[in-house]
């Protein structure tokens, strides 16, 4: 048997010598390149010394690491091994470190060298082994892979062999670890190659952190997959990013990217965007406003996609068709997608908006160690409940109108912050809005909205409701408006909404 995803990953057939992933160096050129061979290679080297070190197949191997080349290898080489990757976002804290060990129990953590320190006595009672990596050829890991033999033969992984655990986003409760399979990942890839037409003349930036979805697997499998090159970047800089524009074809982003996009020049923007074949947009919603200004500005329509961690993607807008604005367009070929009721779970007529539900080879089998949590978010005929609201229109397009948690119900009627926000986004003054809802005797719900203005005009809070009432039913109207500097987002560009409730009840 062979290994299901590391092999399909290196099949591509295209040659072995070629660039793969070229740091940038911030300017338009290249401070490192390195081959498809040479990330293979280094990835059999890792996986030889997670081996070594006593790893197993089905083992987590947590990982704590600054965004490089040998990050990318070492989640490679936990597929080739058999071994469970699970990344953590480098903002974590040690004190948030420790519950995703202890929760996970992982027999290999491989940390920044920063945090060796602090994570020592974890790792003790873990019984972890600790070692460190950072990408400017630093760190114990480093080190013991380098002089490893590259002769690793790819541990046999079946299609349901896990690959890697996230924690989700953890906005209730605590996190949980969802875990994907080989064939989970290997099928969404094989979807998105097909539907974003990747090819070997891709070349695609890569500005995404890679502890999450986005970044780690559409952003990483798609392109190996297709044999395409990725110019690579630690973080989102807009101007570094303009600089390589001219020499990519394809820019994955989250909402936020296209934002800072924004503040570039046009005439610059335009023309170091000219030879693009694709903008990607995902991981939150792309305000109709925001893909209006950035089609102006560019001449490109963003292709926005729809997904989640537990089960990869699962809708995209269309290459080749309209690309509606506020729509996450189509299910992917392999996904199946419902609208249902979301106390009943029976399924709704197209155009109703209810919870949107998928089944297909990309959803995950569960959370780690948590059954009843698993139970929870499955119906019983296998249905996976995205807690995601959404309506199919007539055409067939998918539009998201929030998470079941943040629908707001005021005197009884439901109203969508999504639609709320559209509407105040393309408000002359406003930059962007988010709409909550707080508890309120009379209403149940006050609807609420938070406000940064784009400093091109006065805004108040009377004009901006008298502005909202002439375009919106009287009950979905904000009761209050509230202005920040920015709206807080985490790392994927969501914007904390439990945060913003929290402000408006302090
Ligand atoms: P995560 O598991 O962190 O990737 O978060 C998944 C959630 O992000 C989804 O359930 C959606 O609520 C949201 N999301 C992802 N992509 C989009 C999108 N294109 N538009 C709106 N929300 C999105």
């Amino acid at each position: 048997m062979s290994n299901h995803l590391f092999d399909a990953l290196f099949a591509q057939g295209v040659d072995e010598t070629r660039p793969f992933i070229t740091v940038s160096d911030g300017k338009g050129g290249d401070a490192r390149t390195l081959s498809f061979s040479d990330i293979r290679r280094m990835s059999l080297r890792m996986a030889r010394a997670l081996a070594r070190m006593g790893a197993r197949p089905g083992d987590r191997i947590c990982v704590q690491v600054r965004k490089s080349p040998e990050a990318l290898a070492l989640y490679l080489a936990c597929l080739a091994g058999g071994y469970v990757f699970q990344p953590l976002n480098m903002a974590y804290t040690a004190e948030e470190v420790r519950y995703f060990v202890r929760d996970a129990k992982p027999r290999i953590l491989i940390v920044d060298p920063e945090r060796k320190e602090a994570l020592t006595d974890l790792a003790e009672e873990t019984g972890a082994k600790l070692l460190t990596l950072r990408g400017d050829w630093r760190g114990s890991f480093f080190m013991l892979q380098m002089v490893q033999p590259e002769n690793f033969e790819p541990v046999a992984c079946d299609a349901q062999a896990p690959a890697a655990m996230l924690y989700t986003s953890g906005t209730t409760g605590r996190p949980k670890g969802a875990v994907l399979s080989h064939g989970n990942l290997l099928s969404n890839a094989r979807d998105l190659v097909s539907v974003w037409d990747f090819t070997e003349n891709d070349v695609l930036i890569h500005a995404l952190p890679i502890h999450h979805a986005h970044g780690l697997f559409v952003a990483i499998n798609v392109p190996l997959l297709s044999g395409a090159r990725l110019i690579w970047h630690e973080r989102f800089d807009a101007n570094a990013i303009v600089a390589d524009l001219p020499r990519a074809s394809v820019l994955m982003g989250v909402p936020t990217f296209y934002a800072r996009l924004l503040k570039t020049p046009a005439h610059r923007l335009r023309r170091a965007a000219a030879n693009m074949r694709l903008f990607i947009s995902g991981s939150a919603p792309l305000s109709p406003a925001l893909h209006a200004a950035f089609e102006e500005a560019t001449g490109h329509a963003i292709v926005e996609r729809y997904g989640m961690t537990e089960t990869g993607m699962i809708a995209s807008l269309p290459l080749n068709g309209a690309r509606k604005p506020g729509s996450v367009g189509f299910a992917l070929p392999s996904v199946s997608l419902r609208i249902v009721d979301r106390e009943t779970g029976e399924p709704l007529p197209q155009g109703e908006t209810g919870m949107v539900e998928v089944k297909g080879p990309n959803v995950f089998s569960g959370y780690w160690q948590q059954p009843e949590k698993t139970d929870e978010a499955f119906r019983e005929d296998g249905w996976f409940i995205t807690g995601d609201l959404g309506r199919i229109d007539d055409q067939g397009y998918l539009h998201l109108v929030g998470r079941a948690k943040d629908l707001i119900i005021t005197g009884g009627l439901n109203v969508y912050p999504a639609e709320v926000e559209a509407v105040l986004d393309s408000l002359p003054g406003v930059a962007e809005a988010a709409v909550v809802g707080i508890p309120d005797a009379e209403w149940g719900e006050k609807v609420c909205a938070i406000v940064a203005p784009d400093g091109s005009r006065r805004l108040d809070e009377k004009g901006l409701i008298a502005a909202l009432k002439e375009r919106l039913a009287g009950y979905k109207v904000p009761k209050r408006v509230v202005f920040v500097d920015a709206l807080p987002r985490n790392a994927m560009g969501k914007v904390m909404k439990d945060s913003l409730r929290d402000m408006l009840l302090s």
